[in-house]
């Protein structure tokens, strides 16, 4: 047995056999054939296996996720029944005589070529599918199997070197109990995406790929960050234990799950969850959500090959809004670059593309995707109580100019017949350094602000959230940090807005008593955070936290911070 510790990037234990995510080796070696219509009658094989395999995958994530993940998969569909595709590969082997594997390798690299190579983005995004497709192919060829995390259907816990959020959102809640990665951290949307879907996973373990094989049995311990590996029969035994307590413990956390977040001393705060999907607002109710404080709209364009269109975006803000029934929902404009990519956006590739172009910057150079989005929160703000945030706000006049776009649409809107909500609040993400030390400037401008910690830590420490090596300065209680919140807090409520966060810090029970004691309104976390927070929150006395703000915030360490209020609180 071996135990190997990573991150601990979502609660509850998992144990399972392992299924390994990877792609395998595909590489042979190019060969002549005597029997050229025997490879041509292999390749017709392989190509027909893969499409079945594609329709089933196809089938399994329109189930399991929805039509618009789907939908990726009717590309590649495409891609295999195309003629100009294949036929250059059937002509191959019988004019040069060489095998189906070698024939389909070079015709698709050829394609990819040139596809990679043209102007028109959609093109360029074919060159994806084709690899994708080619390469399932090729496998079936050479016969080796590539893993198809929609298509596990025995339970296991799923490790891989990282997970994209698009494999994330193929797995099936069903039968996938677990995951364990070797990169990665807390806040890396793989976690996230963890979290919301309630999977148990350990990140950035390092090793977790190059020791464990397939089929061994693995423990995911969630709450610790740990993965036991080949268990003994007491460790099972032991973390079956763990895991009724821990089922225990949510059945006590649910008593308070229509109860209001008020602290010791009688004051009032709101706790909200962070969402990627309209599918996330059930677990959000479910575990006593006050509101959803950050609606992540970038996973409604990922997985697919082009732009949602502003009927899809509608349906699905509507959605979000009326199950929600009036409670508040904070829908963040799209936020994409950085770790999240879109293929058919043909983003440049950037040496640091956190620090780049990115969210609200993408948005205001690209108003053929922004205005879209605005339009669809605009129309769908009548049902519901709508808040519009913009992200990655570091001056001013971004946010102007992101807001008299939005102004525009409104009026555009109401010119087209439309109803609009005038109720909307309008506010921005602070996590950018610069942003939050002239807060006060903003403060004026802004409806409210809610702090992304998952940034501003990055960006105050010049330490990349998703790199290990600095991860030992990602220290949100630094007082640096403490600082630029007490900033935002003190300045929002000098010109009477709220603030709210929606960082992973805001659910971090050793920053909850800090984040009380600095005066934020609102805290917004995963769904499963809420109910802990809520029973930890109701034990704090708010004004008795609020007197050691000062010696807080004058500390010169993230340690003595923690020590303090550990001991405060204990
Ligand atoms: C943040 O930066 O804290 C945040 C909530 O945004 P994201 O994690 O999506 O970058
Ligand atoms: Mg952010």
């Amino acid at each position: 047995m071996a135990n190997i510790q990573g991150i601990a990037a979502s609660s509850g234990i998992a144990i399972a056999k392992a299924y390994r995510l990877e792609t395998p080796d595909l590489s042979f070696e190019k060969a002549s054939t005597d029997n050229p219509l025997f490879e041509i009658e292999r390749l017709e094989k392989a190509l027909e296996v893969s499409k079945q395999e594609l329709e089933k995958i196809k089938a399994h994530t329109k189930e399991n996720i929805g039509d618009e993940h789907a939908e990726i998969f009717s590309a590649h569909l495409l891609v295999l029944s195309d003629p100009e595709l294949i036929n250059p590969m059937k002509d191959k082997i019988e004019s040069e005589k060489v095998i189906a594997e070698a024939a389909l390798d070079e015709v698709a690299t050829m394609f990819i070529d040139m596809f990679k190579n043209m102007d028109n983005e959609y093109m360029r995004e074919r060159a994806a599918d084709i690899h994708d497709v080619t390469t399932r192919v090729k496998a079936h060829l050479l016969g080796v199997s590539i893993p198809d995390p929609a298509l596990i259907d025995e339970e296991v816990i799923v490790i891989a070197n990282d997970l994209t959020p698009s494999d994330t959102a193929q797995l099936n809640r069903e039968f996938v109990k677990g995951f364990a990665t070797d990169i990665g951290g807390r806040t890396s949307h793989s976690a996230i995406m963890a979290r919301s879907l309630e999977i148990p996973a350990v990140v950035g373990t390092k090793e977790i790929t190059t020791t464990v094989n397939k089929d061994e049995m693995i423990i995911v311990d969630g709450n610790e960050g740990l993965v036991i590996v080949n268990p003994t029969q007491d460790e099972i035994a032991l973390y079956h234990k763990k895991q009724e307590e821990f089922a225990k413990q949510k059945q006590e956390w649910a008593k308070l799950k229509n109860e209001p977040t008020i602290t010791a001393d009688g004051d009032q705060v709101e706790l909200a969850a962070n969402i990627g999907t309209p599918d996330d607002v059930i677990g959000v109710l479910d575990n006593g959500g006050e509101a959803i404080g950050l609606y992540r709209t970038e996973f409604l364009y990922m997985g697919k090959s082009q732009l949602p269109t502003e009927e899809e975006q509608f349906t699905a803000y509507k959605s979000v809004l009326e199950q929600m029934q009036d409670k508040p929902v904070v829908v963040r404009t799209l936020d994409v670059g950085g770790d999240k990519e879109l293929n058919y956006l043909d983003l440049p590739k950037e040496l640091n593309p956190f620090l780049g172009f990115r969210a609200i910057r993408f948005c205001l150079e690209n108003e053929h995707v922004f205005r879209p989005q605005l339009r669809a929160l605009l129309r769908a703000s009548v049902y519901g109580n709508l808040k519009i945030m913009f992200p990655m706000i570091a001056t001013l006049e971004e946010f102007r100019s992101a807001k008299a776009i939005l102004l525009d649409e409104k009026e555009a809107l109401k010119k087209e017949g439309f109803e609009v909500s005038d109720e909307i609040e309008i506010g921005i993400m602070v996590e950018i350094p610069s942003t939050a030390v002239i807060a006060k400037q903003f403060a004026k401008e802004v409806d409210f602000f809610s702090i992304g910690t998952n940034d501003l830590i990055q960006y105050t420490m010049a330490a990349d959230r998703m790199n290990e090596q600095v991860s030992y300065l990602y220290q949100p209680y630094h007082p640096a940090i403490l600082n630029l919140i007490n900033n935002v807090i003190e300045s929002a409520h000098s010109e009477g807005k709220w603030v709210g966060m929606c960082g992973e810090m805001a659910g971090d029970p050793i920053a909850i008593p800090i984040l009380l004691g600095l005066g934020l309104d609102e805290f917004s976390m995963s769904a499963t955070s809420i109910l802990p927070a809520r029973t930890q929150i109701r034990k704090l006395d708010k004004a008795n936290l609020a007197s050691y703000k000062e010696k807080i915030l004058s500390m010169g360490t993230a340690e003595e911070v923690v020590q303090f209020i550990k001991e405060k609180t204990e």
